[in-house]
């Protein structure tokens, strides 16, 4: 069965939710979520890669986490427009997971891949 509790072993020393949340999505990623194309282990990528938090150990499919408190909406909110759209005119784009979060509770509520 899945842990869907967020781990806070990591987040001590930031101080911003956002910086907390990622540092905790990232971490919780690899460890419960697996490749949505062939099911093999995700590993994380190099901190800060553009648009690209994981990779497939065995297919190599690529991977951005968007992450967001509570339900999300026709829109997602992304913070480097002309580096996402560079991304995604290559031809290995990356796929997306969604994960929406409690972060009260801090806990992931929903996570499902998409494209
Ligand atoms: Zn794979």
């Amino acid at each position: 069965m899945r842990n869907l509790c967020l781990d806070q072993t990591e987040i001590s020393h930031f101080t911003s939710k956002s910086q907390k949340i990622r540092v905790m999505s990232e971490s919780w990623t690899p460890t419960e979520i697996v490749c949505a194309a062939c099911g093999s282990q995700l590993q994380r990528s190099v901190a800060n890669s553009k648009v690209l938090d994981f990779r497939c150990v065995n297919c190599t499919a690529e991977y951005e986490l968007k992450s967001k408190s509570g339900k999300f909406t026709k829109k997602v909110t992304d913070g480097g427009y002309s580096a996402m759209m560079t991304r995604l005119a290559e031809s290995n784009s990356p796929h997306f997971f969604f994960m929406s979060y409690d972060m009260a509770r801090l806990y992931s509520e929903r996570f499902f891949p998409g494209t």
